[in-house]
């Protein structure tokens, strides 16, 4: 399945967070019974408030949410990329993730000292792009010969040269290629046998002080700065608190810092969503759940999430929205409002279609 691989500098929170994430995944995981615990990864559901309307509908016995894997990766500081510290070590591990999430301290604290001697959270993205960016650069120079040798004997390898050059003048400039490439004409599938790590999605999150979770101004200076990555705003030492509370203390609890939202749900709707993924719906009495597939996705693609057999037997999917669904109130009347589709092999899966699939074994 897909991962984000958390990064920061030390003392940050990552591991404040990350404990916070493996709590509520824990917990979880118990819905997947092939999820092996593994302490440097966290799974976390996706929060979707359509599965209780669903098993409302359904008399379904539980939910199951779709899940999103975090990877803690140790080992990230100033030199990484010249094998400081583990370097080495932490530059593989973050090579085999799908997308990274930035930690980045905004929190005061006297007693919690910085690396660098005081909070920046501007000065701190810049050292973790930097060591980033220095890797992918050491990457092209090292495939530049070869890349070179093979366009001149095989024109099909010339576009994958090009973007190679282009793309070293973007990190040259300073800039990831996730935020750069595009602006610069690069294609990243041109480039994506070279496993680069800036060209991955970013996403970032915040760790703020309590009071300052409802700063609008400091919310948007700081999303400012990594725009067009998503942020996430969030006290990492209120997550460690909120997960070892009941559903109606921790909303007290968030209430009173002026939020609805626990900074880990949307960590995992954005995560989700930036590792360009999308759910569908099914539901009965045993469960109501989401499925995770790639946006744009076919019907036989979703129906194999579920089971091989699904897809390779797949004739028909009946879909209906999961808004029409609703309003109808149960399947029987929607299908007798008409609004339940059968569809083919071509269908493209849309966010919210509730589905049953029908196929040969
Ligand atoms: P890591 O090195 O990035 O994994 O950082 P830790 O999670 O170990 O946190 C370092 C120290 O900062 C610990 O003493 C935490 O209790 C503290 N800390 C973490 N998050 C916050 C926060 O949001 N506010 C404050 N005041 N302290 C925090």
């Amino acid at each position: 399945s897909l991962s984000i691989g958390i990064v920061g500098l030390p003392n940050v929170g990552k591991s404040t967070l990350f404990n916070a994430l493996t709590k509520t995944g824990n917990a979880l995981a118990a819905n997947y019974p092939f999820a092996t615990i593994d302490p440097n990864v966290g799974v976390v559901g996706v929060p979707d408030a359509r599965l209780a309307k669903l098993a409302e509908i359904f008399s379904s016995a539980k939910i199951v949410p779709a899940k999103v894997e975090f990877v803690d990766i140790a080992g990230l500081v100033r030199g990484a990329s010249e094998g400081q510290g583990r370097g080495n070590q932490f530059l593989a591990n973050i090579r085999e993730t799908d997308a990274i999430c930035q930690v980045i301290r905004v929190f005061r604290d006297p007693d919690v000292s910085h690396v660098d001697g005081e909070v920046s959270p501007e000065r701190d993205i810049e050292t973790i792009n930097t060591e980033l960016i220095l890797a992918d650069l050491q990457t092209l120079e090292k495939a530049l010969p070869r890349l070179t040798k093979e366009a001149k004997a095989n024109k099909d390898r010339k576009a994958t040269l090009e973007a190679v050059e282009a793309a070293a003048k973007v990190l040259d400039s300073g800039t990831t290629l996730y935020a750069g490439a595009q602006a610069a004409g690069i294609d990243l599938a041109d480039l994506r046998e070279l496993h680069l790590l800036t060209a991955k999605p970013f996403l970032y999150v915040f760790n703020l002080d309590a009071d300052e979770l409802v700063d609008t101004d400091l919310r948007e200076r700081l999303s400012a700065l990594v725009a067009p990555a998503e942020a996430v705003f969030l006290d990492a030492k209120i997550e460690s608190e909120l997960v070892e509370l009941d559903d109606e203390e921790a909303l007290e609890l968030l209430q009173s810092v002026g939020q609805e939202e626990s900074g880990l749900s949307q960590l995992a709707r954005i995560g989700f969503d930036t590792l360009g993924l999308q759910t569908y719906l099914t539901a009965g009495p045993k469960e109501a759940r989401a499925w995770t597939i790639r946006k744009g996705a076919t019907a036989p693609e979703a129906a194999g999430v579920i089971h091989t057999d699904f897809q390779r037997g797949f004739i028909k999917a009946e879909v209906v929205s999961f808004d029409d669904l609703v309003a109808a109130g149960s399947m029987a009347a929607a299908r007798a409002a008409g609004k339940v589709r059968l569809e083919g092999k071509d269908y493209v899966m849309q966010d919210g279609d509730v589905v049953e699939f029908r196929f040969n074994v």
